[in-house]
């Protein structure tokens, strides 16, 4: 399980798939990436080890895009096949979402939103954080209201990360009772599970308190509560040294 995402002038893609890698030995069953790219998401995703996504990426590659997140899945809530891989996809394609961690509230959500019309394709708890996401942005909300808006309404252990197609250059990130962590680079910024992700890029890092949202974008950051308001986060200096 490992959580990355991206903005700035490289290849997000490529980006994201070697933080994935740096993450690898936490263990995971499935990995999935999400560009923003032409006004549109991209994403793949398939069971098993990273291998078989770099041969899926080969096979059809993604888009010149500087942002994506990327997602490595320890199956709790369905089975690790391609479907219930992480990105999650809003059902308009809009928006998509990466989940470590257990939404405890998932079942009510997801009655809610069937009642509402609303067709999920996956067995996972996670996604109907992408469709509580679709429906914030389509009233208008920004995605990181849309990510609080969301947060809001859900119970457990999370790290999120979105991405809505219609914000490129944008990537929103959140967490309670699970880790994130923001690295600072020179143009071009990420968020992630484990400073593991970034540290080949920069070793500026800012650690998330409990119930925090962080928009990134290449050469801005801000961390709010879930209500918006500015929250406080603790900025260091990553040194230790890679071992991998
Ligand atoms: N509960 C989610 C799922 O089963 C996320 C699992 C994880 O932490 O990777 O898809």
């Amino acid at each position: 399980c490992g959580i990355v995402g991206y903005v700035g002038p490289q290849q997000a893609s490529g980006v994201v798939l070697g933080g994935l890698k740096r993450m690898e030995y936490r263990g995971y069953d499935s990995a999935g990436v999400a560009v923003a790219a032409d006004g549109q998401l991209v994403v793949a995703k398939k069971a098993g080890k990273l291998v078989n996504l770099e041969r899926e990426i080969e096979a059809n590659p993604m888009p010149t895009s500087g942002t994506a997140i990327g997602h490595t899945r320890w199956a709790t809530h369905g089975a690790p096949n391609d479907v219930n891989a992480h990105p999650h996809t809003s059902t308009s394609g809009r928006v998509s979402v990466i989940h470590n961690g257990i939404i405890e509230n998932f079942l009510p959500l997801r009655r809610e939103l069937e009642a509402a019309g609303v067709v999920l394709t996956s067995q996972t708890d996670t996604e109907v954080v992408a469709h509580l996401l679709a429906a914030e942005l389509d009233q208008g909300a920004t995605l990181v209201e849309a990510m609080r808006g969301a947060c809001r309404r859900l119970e457990g252990a999370f790290t999120l990360v979105a991405l809505d197609a219609q914000q490129p250059g944008t990537v929103v990130a959140a967490r309670r009772n699970s880790p994130l962590v923001v690295g600072l680079g020179e143009g071009e910024n990420f968020v992630a599970s484990d400073v593991a992700a970034f540290i080949e890029h920069t070793r500026e890092a800012v650690e998330l308190g409990q119930d925090q949202v962080v928009v990134i974008t290449a050469d801005d950051w801000e961390v709010t509560d879930f209500d918006g308001s500015p929250a406080p986060s603790t900025r260091y200096r990553v040194e230790w040294d890679l071992t991998a």
